[in-house]
C-alpha cells in the first residue's frame, strides 16, 4: 500500500553500538526505507565509501553547507562536523518512502523541534563495558579518540527519557527485530493508513 508521506526515523546511540551494523541488516530486510547518507568532516575509517557510509567534506565546505541552510540539521561531535541534507530527505519523504536518520543526540533535539511527526529511537549495548569491547574490537580509533566517546556515551545516556523507544543491541538481530516492530507499529497507525479508509466513507 502506498503512503502519501514517509515516516522519519530518527536513530541514536553512543559510537560502538552497533549502530551501523544493525541499520545495514535492517535495510537489507526491509523495503521502502531509505538511509539518509549525512555529511561528515570526518576521515573515512578503512572500509568506508564516501556517498555510501557518509559524504566526506571538508570544514569550509560543510560551513558553506550551514550558511546556505542546506541541513536540516548538524552538530559537533569529537572535534567533527555531523550533519543531515535537507532536500536529500524531503523528497523521499513526499515520495512516500520512509527515511532513517542515524544522528547523535543534539542533532536528535533539533529535528524533535522542527518534525514533530518523526519517530525516536535510542540504541543501547548490553553493558557499558560491551561498549568499550566494541570500540576496542572496531580497530578504528586511536586510544584517545575511543576514551572520547566513551566519555561522550555516559552525556548521551542521560537524553534516553526523549526518545520513544529503547533498543538493546545485545544480538544484532534481536535488535533488528525490535526495529522492524516498532516500524511496523508506526506504519499501523491510523494516520498513516488513511488512504484505504476513503472506501469505507
Ligand atoms: P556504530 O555505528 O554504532 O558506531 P558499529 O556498527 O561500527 O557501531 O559497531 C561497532 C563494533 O561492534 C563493530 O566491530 C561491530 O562489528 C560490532 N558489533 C555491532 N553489533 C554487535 C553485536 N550485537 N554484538 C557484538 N558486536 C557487535
Ligand atoms: P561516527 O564517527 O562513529 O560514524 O559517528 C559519530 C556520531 O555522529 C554518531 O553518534 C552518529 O550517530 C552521529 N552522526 C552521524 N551522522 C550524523 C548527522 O548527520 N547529524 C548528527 N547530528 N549526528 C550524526
Amino acid at each position: 500500500m502506498k503512503r502519501e508521506k514517509g515516516q522519519l526515523i530518527v536513530l541514536s546511540g553512543p559510537s560502538g553500538v552497533g549502530k551501523s551494523t544493525v541499520i545495514a541488516e535492517l535495510l537489507s530486510q526491509r523495503d521502502n526505507v531509505y538511509f539518509s547518507v549525512s555529511y561528515t568532516t570526518r576521515q573515512p575509517r578503512v572500509g568506508e565509501q564516501d556517498g555510501v557510509n557518509y559524504n566526506f567534506v571538508d570544514r569550509a565546505e560543510f560551513e558553506r553547507m550551514i550558511g546556505a541552510g542546506e541541513l536540516l540539521e548538524y552538530a559537533e561531535y569529537v572535534d567533527n562536523y555531523y550533519g543531515t541534507s535537507l532536500k536529500a530527505i524531503q523528497d523521499r519523504l513526499d515520495a512516500g518512502v520512509d527515511v532513517l536518520l542515524d544522528i547523535e543526540v543534539q542533532g536528535a533535539a533539533k529535528v524533535r523541534a522542527r518534525c514533530p511527526g518523526a519517530l525516536f529511537i535510542f540504541i543501547i549495548p548490553p553493558s557499558f563495558e560491551e561498549l568499550s569491547r566494541r570500540l576496542h574490537r572496531r580497530n578504528t580509533d586511536s586510544e584517545d579518540v575511543i576514551a572520547g566517546r566513551l566519555e561522550k556515551a555516559r552525556v548521551e545516556f542521560k537524553e534516553i527519557p526523549n526518545y520513544d523507544y529503547l533498543v538493546i543491541n545485545d544480538k544484532v538481530a534481536g535488535a533488528v527485530e525490535e526495529i522492524e516492530a516498532i516500524l511496523t507499529a508506526a506504519e499501523c497507525r491510523v494516520e498513516n493508513r488513511k488512504s484505504i479508509l476513503t472506501q469505507f466513507a
